[in-house]
């Protein structure tokens, strides 16, 4: 087996579990290295750290697989790993119960790198970015289907597979595609969603603690749901209560999905889709002095590279300043950011900046991130993506 050695004093993260051996960190290579590959990584004592998938052409050289101690690349270990994967979802969170939408495999928190699998009702949803795990899928595929019995497994393609060298193109990796919407249900909200057609796996389930743990907040509330897609904290807001939600995204076939997902609700008469720039739709609410007493603030992923952050971080400055400013005093602001790149210190002090700009104090009622079937494996601070707040917003100054 090829060997890849690791520079002196950078070792150690990955003795410790990180997945990701950085082309800076590799000292040298020996023997035929073909991307793809499992490889052997050793640090520059001659200590073999682990194994991994060698990737020539990725920033990322070596996706580690397996510490020393956890034996070799083969696949009892990636079946092993797939079983503990679904434990924890059906044993562990008992997520079934709750919803039948939620992630299966969280590709490096789960120890199989760059593999994502979404159960999207009785669909499951393959996102596939790295290419060593290219030759495993089927393996996994087959116990997949084995242990839950889908209706289909479908594939979506993401951006990042082309930078590893991988083609993958969306389709039906097994059974057959839904010929339509696929309903889905979140606690007692149900939903309408697209995982052939829709973003990214069809639903985002990554928020579904936030939006258990926030909609109650809505009970009796005007709320503006901004970048509301098919309305996953929209709809959950309006069954918790909220006397309207007003629903704005850009996205024409989300606001479809989010109308029928209202009526499967019967809460169709307290939601209004509003199709739009969400920046547009709060400049013209603020000049027409139109407030809500809730606003919700989830973007897409803003920052897609570190050198990008501080442009990002302007762009969510905007966002949550417009946001706040048509918020009636002691409103709630429930503000998110799914860029990986903005950590939790950058997401807040942004936050402090906005406050001052609009002359307004923010009190915190509510700090959340990724839903526990996205795990984060220590010390991979990098899969920490999702930071969720809801803060009371008051004005400076003596209270009225
Ligand atoms: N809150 C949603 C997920 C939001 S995903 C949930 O809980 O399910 C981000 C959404 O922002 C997408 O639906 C996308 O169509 C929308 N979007 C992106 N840029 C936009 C813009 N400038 N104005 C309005 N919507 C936008």
């Amino acid at each position: 087996m090829a060997k890849v050695v690791l520079k002196s004093r950078r070792a150690r993260p990955f003795w410790f579990g990180h997945p990701w051996v950085f082309s800076g960190a590799v000292e040298r290579v020996r023997g035929k290295l073909r991307d793809g590959d499992v490889v052997d990584v050793f640090d520059s004592e001659g200590r073999r750290v682990g194994r991994g998938f060698w990737n020539g052409r990725s920033q990322i050289r070596v996706r580690m697989v397996a510490l020393e101690a956890e034996g070799p690349v083969d696949d009892a270990l990636f079946l092993g790993r797939l079983d503990r994967a679904l434990a924890l979802r059906h044993q562990v969170l008992e997520l079934p119960a709750v919803t039948n939408a939620f992630r299966l495999v969280h590709a490096e928190g789960d120890g199989l790198p760059g593999l994502v699998v979404d159960q999207v009702g009785d669909w499951l949803v393959v996102q596939l970015s790295s290419l060593g795990m290219e030759p495993h899928l089927d393996l996994l595929l087959d116990r997949l289907e084995e242990a839950l019995k889908p209706r289909g497994i479908l594939e979506r393609a993401v951006g990042a597979a082309e930078e590893e060298g991988l083609s993958r193109t969306d389709g039906v990796l097994r059974g057959c595609a839904p010929e339509g919407p696929v309903e889905v249900r979140e606690g007692d909200t149900r939903y309408w969603c697209d995982p052939v057609a829709g973003q990214k796996t069809g639903f985002f389930a990554d928020q579904r603690e936030n939006r258990r743990a926030l909609a109650s907040l809505a009970r009796g509330r005007e709320v503006l749901d901004t970048f509301s897609y098919v309305g996953g904290f929209g709809l959950a807001m309006a069954q918790a209560g909220a006397t309207s939600v007003l629903c704005v995204d850009s996205s024409a076939p989300a606001l479809e999905l989010l109308k029928a997902g209202a009526e499967l609700n019967g809460v169709e008469d307290r939601v209004t889709a509003l199709q739009g720039n969400v920046l547009r739709v709060l400049d013209h609410d603020q000049k027409e002095g139109r407030t809500y007493d809730l606003v919700v603030v989830d973007p897409p992923k803003l920052v897609h590279k570190r050198r990008a952050v501080s442009r990002g971080l302007g762009l969510y400055h905007e966002i949550n300043l417009k946001a706040v400013r048509v918020l009636r005093p002691g409103g709630i602001l429930v503000t998110c950011s799914c860029s990986q790149h903005v950590d939790a210190a950058a997401f807040e002090e942004m936050l402090g900046s906005v406050a001052k700009e609009a002359s307004v104090r923010l009190q915190e009622l509510y700090r959340g991130g990724q839903a526990a079937d996205h795990p984060i494996l220590l010390p991979h601070d990098e899969s920490r993506y999702l930071e969720c707040r809801a803060y009371r917003v008051v004005p400076m100054g003596a209270p009225a």
